[in-house]
């Protein structure tokens, strides 16, 4: 057989069953007695690469935790990773091939068994990156993975983004202003080793703090500025219908959609939180919505219930104390679990930031909430059957900007199978957009003054 060879061509074996990998293992402890890790070598269940200018993601998937350390060197930019405890095997390749051209961040990867037991990746750059590699525990289909997160080495503000965006936009203009005065309590998301930009660092520390923000309605010429989140994304695909969809890819492209709308018109614009499949944790959501000074947050996702039967839309605002029913419980619950599977390195992020957002969560804010909340259920209501005719209220992460009023959409069920087919059709898709724009119009008009609290 020509791959009998096991472990001494690792790089040229076809992929072997996990059988023959153990017999591979045991015949390696007979000849090794000495080097018992050899026969422990942990086995790469998958490899998956998420790029995004953001940051780009690589997750190895294995059996077991492993430990890694890595370095960085320059003259050309690369990142080396030593993973301690696997071997060379046909599922390491297969990262190789999982690279994409239009990755930002990583040109190519080469992996060599450096020693008997350590398997060494080196990444070629296209920038430098300040690197966040760290492990997470077996969560929902997931066993342990090793994450490498190839951050930017100047953070990119949000702002940035909106001004990208805005090219020929007659309300550039206000919107670069905006960029240059943006509150020093807004900060840019940015984690360990990252610097800020030029405009963010030039701000004297001893600046004093900008003016208290009007209503929109009182700065003439400011678009209204809506944040759209939608949910999970990248390693963490959220609720899954049994036709396959994923909730992940649903909400993004209805999000898009109603960016479109927003975008269309005069006094609005919108701002995607994440704007193709990568993971955002939700408190950097909550970051990036404050730093554009949104003076509206809707959080996009669909439900899912063990019955599928279970059907149409909600709309959610945040809850200080308690959840409205058990099932709002176990709702917010599933949501804010997106961390763990999309996966945040805990004490990368902002952690100060993240405490004074949940500290700071107001009744004004939750007030304002329940009044937009109410008028975009009025108008979902014409195009989809309610699950609830009133806003319902729990404990979303996602929801707790202290000075924007949130709410939470989860615009049908996909584990409905009516409903999951419906969400995968443009034309439902952009009826839910319209809805959500008319309600974003009623409460605009009826409340102008009540569009931002200070
Ligand atoms: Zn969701």
């Amino acid at each position: 057989m020509a791959d009998a060879s096991g472990p001494a061509s690792p790089m040229s074996a076809p992929a072997a069953p996990l059988r023959r990998k153990m017999i591979a293992g045991g015949s390696a402890l007979l000849l090794l007695p000495v080097v018992p890790r050899l026969a422990r070598a942990a086995t790469i269940l998958a490899v998956r690469t998420w790029p995004a200018d953001e940051y780009t993601r690589v997750t190895l998937e294995m059996d077991t935790e492993l430990k890694a350390e890595h370095f960085t060197l320059d003259h050309p930019f690369r990142l080396v990773v030593d993973i301690e405890g696997l071997r060379l095997s046909p599922a390491i390749n297969d990262l190789v091939s999982k690279i994409r051209p239009n990755d930002p961040y990583i040109g190519s990867v080469r992996a060599g068994q450096n020693r008997p037991n350590v398997v060494r990746l080196v990444f070629d750059l296209k920038q430098d990156v300040a690197p966040q590699v760290f492990t997470l525990k077996p969560i929902g289909e997931y066993k342990y993975r090793l994450v490498l997160d190839l951050y930017p080495k100047v953070a990119q503000d949000p702002l940035m983004a909106l001004l990208k965006d805005a090219e020929n936009d007659p309300l550039a203009g206000i919107l670069e202003n905006l960029a240059q005065n943006s509150p020093t309590e807004a900060p840019i998301p940015s984690v360990e080793g990252q610097k800020l930009p030029p405009l963010a660092r030039n701000r004297q520390p001893d600046t004093p703090p900008p003016q208290p923000r009007a209503a929109p309605g009182a700065r003439p010429g400011r678009p209204i500025l809506i944040a759209l989140d939608p949910g999970h994304g990248g390693e963490d695909p959220g609720a899954i219908g049994s036709r396959g969809t994923r909730e992940k890819d649903i909400v993004l492209q209805i999000a898009q959609r109603l960016k479109k709308l927003i975008d269309a018109q005069p006094n609005m614009r919108a701002y995607l939180t994440r704007d193709r499949d990568y993971f955002v944790p939700l408190n950097v959501r909550v970051q990036k919505a404050r730093r554009v000074q949104a003076d509206l947050f809707i959080s996009i996702h669909a439900d899912a219930w063990i019955k599928p039967s279970a059907r149409g839309s909600s709309v959610w605002a945040l809850s200080q104390h308690g959840a409205t029913s058990s099932a709002a419980r176990w709702l917010a619950k599933k949501e804010n679990d997106a961390d763990l599977i999309g996966g945040v390195n805990l004490g990368a992020h902002n952690a100060q930031v993240a405490k004074v957002l949940l500290d700071l969560s107001t009744g004004a804010q939750i007030n304002d909430s329940i009044r937009v909340g109410t008028q975009v259920l009025n108008e979902i209501g014409k195009i989809n059957q309610l699950h609830k005719n009133r806003i319902e209220r729990a404990g979303f992460a996602v929801l707790k900007a202290p000075d924007i009023p949130s709410i939470l959409i989860e615009t049908a069920f996909i584990s409905n199978p009516q409903e999951e087919q419906l969400l995968r059709t443009s034309a439902h898709q952009q009826r839910i957009a319209n809805a959500v724009l008319s309600g974003i119009q009623d409460y605009f008009s009826a409340h102008p003054a009540l569009a931002r609290r200070e």
